[in-house]
């Protein structure tokens, strides 16, 4: 065995290995994603025993081997108790932990993704937010990191920035009224050819989502009208560009009613919202 390193990340899922041991994956700042083995983490009174939990977040010191590290020391800076113990927000948590698994690749630089996955997770556990206006956060922006992102800052065919009104999924973006009418474009919500109608506050979402930087991300609430188009549109595109179905998002789909009735969504009253360029956009909910 060599020298230990110290690794700094998440671990993103963790399965047993043997009687006592646990094989986990990690998203680290150093070395992108890694496979690691944790000896003894099932063992009662483990000091790795944090280790072996997808959500624990911390240093993770690590002897590197031929396919594999193995932790010899993990110091948790911070759990997501509260997550975990909120069954409906815990599954939007895993499936942020299999989507960064999906993307995230080893010795690859996966800062972004890393704090991403982070201000998420924090996002989650504080209550603060939607569940589901987390998720397309999280959607959006993950795909965006890892180069899958749609353009919405201009139409496509013929660069305009204005009266961009037009979303064609399997063209990755935005067409403006007469490029997006010429491409066969019908008022309503779609055309049924993965074309959508985008709604001034939808289309400003997704641009505030894709621009602003990952510390201010959430900074924002959406009305129900917006919540629900916006993820149509990212649907219909995840299922177009991504070749994975995450088991969480099953788990999730399967509980139906999830959606609006489970959710402890802060409704706030009429005065303490405040509209902004569009409509459908509310800021400082917090
Ligand atoms: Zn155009």
């Amino acid at each position: 065995m060599g020298q230990t390193i110290v690794l700094t990340g998440i671990v993103l899922s963790a399965i047993p290995v043997g009687e006592y041991d646990r094989r986990i994956t990690l998203l680290t700042k150093e070395r992108g994603k890694v496979a690691a083995f944790a000896r003894g983490a099932r063992r009662p009174g483990s000091q790795l025993m944090a280790a072996g939990s997808p959500f624990s977040f911390g240093q993770f010191e690590a002897y590197e081997g031929r396919s594999s590290y193995t932790v010899v020391k993990a110091d948790i800076s911070h759990y997501f108790q509260k997550l975990a113990a909120d069954l409906d927000r815990a599954y939007f948590g895993f499936y942020f932990l299999e989507m960064a698994d999906y993307y995230a690749r080893e010795n690859a630089d996966e800062i972004h993704m890393l704090k991403l996955l982070y201000r998420s997770l924090q996002a989650l556990e504080s209550q603060k937010f939607d569940c589901r206006l987390v998720r397309r956060v999280f959607e959006l922006k993950a795909m965006a990191i890892n180069g899958e992102g749609p353009n919405v800052f201009s139409c496509l065919e013929c660069g305009s920035e204005q009266g961009l009104q037009w979303f064609r999924v399997e063209s990755g973006g935005t067409l403006c009224a007469s490029c997006g009418g010429r491409a066969g474009g019908a008022p309503g919500k779609t055309n049924g050819r993965g074309t959508f109608e985008l709604g001034e506050s939808v289309l400003y979402a997704m641009q505030f989502i894709l621009s602003a930087r990952i510390e201010k991300l959430y900074s924002f609430a959406l009305t129900e009208p917006v919540l629900e188009s916006l993820g149509q549109i990212l649907d219909v595109y995840m299922g177009h560009y991504l070749d994975r179905k995450f088991h969480a998002l099953e788990v999730l789909k399967e509980n139906e009613g999830f959606a609006a009735s489970v959710i402890n969504y802060p409704r706030k009253s009429n005065q303490q919202l405040q509209s902004k360029p569009g409509k459908g956009i509310i800021s400082k909910v917090l």
